[in-house]
């Protein structure tokens, strides 16, 4: 197992590109370091990268918050930049982990290491949030919908490395947002489903919406069916029947040791229902 602590982001790149063998990055640890002792990851090439300063921190440029992958997820709580523009955000992660895995956590390594369960990337999901992928002699946004390609699996190539994740400061105005996660407790639960959504109404009838809901699929994400039915109706106008029909053709529930699939597809179903009431 190797070590290797870039002195800059150069040098990052320059590690990256070097292509080692079963290289993995490492922010806050707080998943990997439970991959390592659980023997899932063996013998790991290690680049550390929280000490980069280029990686982390939360700005305003010109219509876009910018939050640098390294952040940590007590700093995007805290963060006044967010409170102020995307409250949705600050409401949202208050049942994160706990205040301690909140320190390291961060936000890059929740949405790079793609569980399911994953508690950020519905909320960014339903924030139509881009993410900007780096190598050496690349880079490139891609919307986080596109980004995940399978069950831990996205688009980055090996040598490549999410350096922020970039909203729009508009995203939630004048929007309705809803966000549930449910778990077994309040703190330090994984999320047996999770829904996230915003909607804008004029006229009593939908007139946008995005959902999108954690821990019914491989990945997180958008309910695209279901926003496309909605829009334009009022709620006299929804059969719920049509949108329990449009879920049962994105979502795929599993049983598993949290929670059975029917427990989840129903958990959803109520959850899509109260929002769209609200
Ligand atoms: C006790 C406990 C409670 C938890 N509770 C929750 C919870 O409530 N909700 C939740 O969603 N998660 C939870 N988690 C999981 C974990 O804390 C999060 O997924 C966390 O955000 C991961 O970030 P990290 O910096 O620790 O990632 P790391 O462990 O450092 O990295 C995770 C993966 O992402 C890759 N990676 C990291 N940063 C980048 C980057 N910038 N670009 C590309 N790849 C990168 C790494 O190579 C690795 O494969 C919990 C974990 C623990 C141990």
């Amino acid at each position: 197992m190797k070590f290797i602590k870039p002195k800059d982001i150069e040098n990052l790149y320059e590690s990256l590109d070097n292509n080692v063998e079963n290289q993995y990055l490492l922010a806050g640890g707080t998943d990997i370091n439970v991959q390592i002792n659980n023997g899932t990851i063996r013998k790991p090439n290690i680049i550390y990268i929280n000490h980069l300063k280029e990686l982390s921190g939360i700005k305003e440029e010109n219509d876009q918050i910018l939050i640098g992958s390294t952040t940590n997820f007590k700093d995007i709580i805290e963060s006044r930049i967010i409170k102020r523009n995307i409250p949705f955000i600050h409401n949202s992660l208050q049942n994160f982990a706990s205040p301690l895995i909140q320190t390291s956590a961060t936000i890059g390594g929740n949405i790079a290491n793609g569980s399911p369960t994953a508690d950020v990337i519905p909320i960014l999901l339903a924030l139509d949030a881009k993410l900007m992928i780096c190598s050496k002699s690349t880079a490139r946004e891609i919307f986080l919908k596109d980004f995940f390609t399978g069950y831990k699996q996205n688009v980055m190539e090996n040598n490549e490395l999410i350096t922020k994740i970039i909203i729009s400061k508009k995203a939630e105005h004048k929007y309705q947002t809803f966000y549930k996660k449910v778990g077994s407790r309040n703190s330090l639960a994984i999320a047996k489903v999770a829904v996230a959504g915003i909607k804008k109404v004029s006229k009593e009838k939908i007139t946008d919406i995005k959902l999108a809901v954690g821990s019914l699929n491989e990945y997180p994400r958008r309910l695209f069916k279901i926003e496309e039915y909605v829009i334009g109706k009022s709620l006299l106008e929804i059969d719920f029947e049509k949108v329990e029909e449009l879920l049962n053709m994105e979502i795929t529930p599993i049983s598993d040791l949290r929670s059975d699939k029917e427990y989840r597809y129903h958990v959803c179903v109520n959850l899509i229902r109260t929002f769209l009431n609200e």
